[in-house]
């Protein structure tokens, strides 16, 4: 079955199609590096990761280019507040970015294209709309005629009309109710000159605006048509309306096949305990939660819903994610004991049945337009499924098999990255398992014969490896630390 996707260009539910049998070539809109990002931004940037993993889960190859914005409005003004030049102000953010990105288990893009990397890329493509007569130049920069474009503000379902001939937006950002030629480049002023923020141009020293860095730093790496642009919902305009204007006015082809655009995240203040205090960025949250809560919350409202951001939901998110990982590491430590195959019973095909079918729900409601909250609730079911398988006899290939489904999924939604690793240690290492097991016979029979100094060390000295010990009716078994 095809994807379905939200399609903002055409203000329809679609069945995705590929330029490309087999491949999506995807961009998304990436930071501003004015500052830490909030968490809402962080939503935008996991809705990409999202779409791409599930992409992938279907078998298609994904090519994903995310560009950092290091020179705009916004990247000049807060430099000259930091008293940093706009170069070490810039890389202070991208890395700060980065590692909010990658705490997040967040799929690194192929492509992190810098705007200050290609000005010229981008004069180049200004001198083509001035040259077919899109642009014009003023005494303070080039910009764009909106009104030369038929199809300007296809996404925000704009009517031209009203506005005057040559009324001009020089800031980046404006609002709907003021629709404007837009800026293309900016002639630098006296202070921007003294910080050495220009580039010489056949206009004068200046430096792009906004919009143009994306419609070309996404066409330079994925080509005049591609498939999917993403980015939040408040950059249709003018943001994106421009960056198609910008595109199609020179190529004459469609720019993006599919528009997605991710919700916001909204805050409710009142509900945050003082412990955690104002929350507004991911980064105040990494000591006191871990990425598969926030990954969690995030995945508990459709990306193309308001997402209202509570303590309560935070917590709510944290107990799923720990029922999760129980059954995962409740499976993990029964696959790791030498089990005896029981004969295959009833119990065992409905474990199986059951396991293919919830795959196949996971398939269908995530085919609906990524429907996470849905997924969600099919994990969970598919975790109670081998939960209880887990009380009666086991029958090792049974479990594996039921048990990579769940893997699977949860690695879909890109949780427990940690625990995959652990994972990969169970699958290859055998060597750990067996001097682990060695270690649980030497201290059974520590404690058999009352040597309890023994027993303890040994328990002891394995808490500080992370590795716990557990006894059950069956026996003693170890398991990994969470
Ligand atoms: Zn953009």
């Amino acid at each position: 079955m095809a994807i379905i996707v939200r399609n903002s260009l055409t203000h329809k539910m679609e069945e995705f199609h590929p330029l490309v049998e087999g491949k999506v070539k995807m961009y998304t809109c990436g930071p501003t590096v004015y500052g830490t990002p909030h968490i809402g931004n962080y939503r935008t940037f996991f809705m990409a990761d999202i779409l791409r993993r599930y992409f992938e889960f279907k078998g298609f190859e994904v090519f994903h280019v995310m560009n950092i914005t290091d020179i705009d409005d916004k990247t000049i003004r807060d430099s000259a507040k930091e008293g940093l030049t706009l170069k070490e102000f810039t890389e202070k953010y991208t890395k700060i970015f980065f590692k909010g990105i990658d705490w997040l288990h967040i799929k690194r893009a192929h492509i992190y294209p810098r705007a200050t990397d290609h000005i010229q890329d981008m004069i180049n493509w200004i001198q083509k709309l001035v040259n077919k007569g899109f642009a014009y130049v003023t005494e303070d920069g080039v910009y764009f005629a909106i009104q030369k474009f038929d199809k300007y503000g296809q996404l925000v379902n704009l009517k031209l009309g009203k506005q005057k001939v040559g009324e001009r937006a020089k800031a980046d950002e404006y609002d709907k109710e003021h629709v404007q030629d837009f800026a293309l480049w900016k002639k630098s002023t006296e202070e921007e000159i003294k910080r050495g923020i220009y580039y010489e141009s056949p206009w004068g020293k200046g430096r792009p605006g906004w919009h143009i860095e994306c419609s070309v730093m996404s066409m330079k790496y994925l080509g005049e048509t591609f498939d999917i642009h993403t980015g939040a919902v408040d950059l249709k305009f003018p943001h994106h309306t421009n960056e198609i204007a910008q595109a199609e006015a020179i190529t004459g082809k469609p720019f993006v096949h599919y528009w997605i655009h991710g919700e916001f995240l909204s805050i409710k203040e009142e509900k945050m305990s003082k412990s955690l205090g104002n929350v507004t960025t991911l980064h105040q949250l990494m000591s006191s939660f871990e990425p598969d809560t926030i990954r969690y919350l995030y995945l508990s409202t459709r990306y193309d819903a308001l997402l209202v951001f509570s303590e309560d939901k935070l917590i709510s998110a944290k107990n799923s994610v720990e029922k999760l990982r129980n059954t995962l590491e409740n499976v993990l430590a029964v696959l790791r004991e030498p089990t005896i195959a029981s004969p295959f019973s009833e119990q065992e095909e409905a474990l199986l049945t059951k396991a293919h079918a919830l795959k196949n729900e996971f398939e269908q409601v995530m085919d609906n337009n990524f429907d996470t909250p849905k997924g969600l609730k099919i994990i969970h079911e598919l975790a109670k499924s081998l939960n209880k398988y887990l009380e009666g006899d086991i029958n090792p290939g049974v479990l594996q098999e039921a048990f990579t489904i769940y893997k699977t999924l949860l690695g879909t939604f890109g949780l427990f990255k940690k625990l995959s690793l652990k994972d990969a240690a169970l699958q290859g290492d055998k060597l750990t398992d067996e001097l682990l097991n060695f270690l649980i016979e030497i201290r059974n029979a520590a404690r058999k014969r009352k040597d309890f100094e023994t027993s303890d060390m040994i328990r002891d000295r394995l808490a500080k490896l992370d590795v716990i010990l557990e006894d059950t009716p069956k026996g003693t078994v170890w398991k990994h630390k969470t």
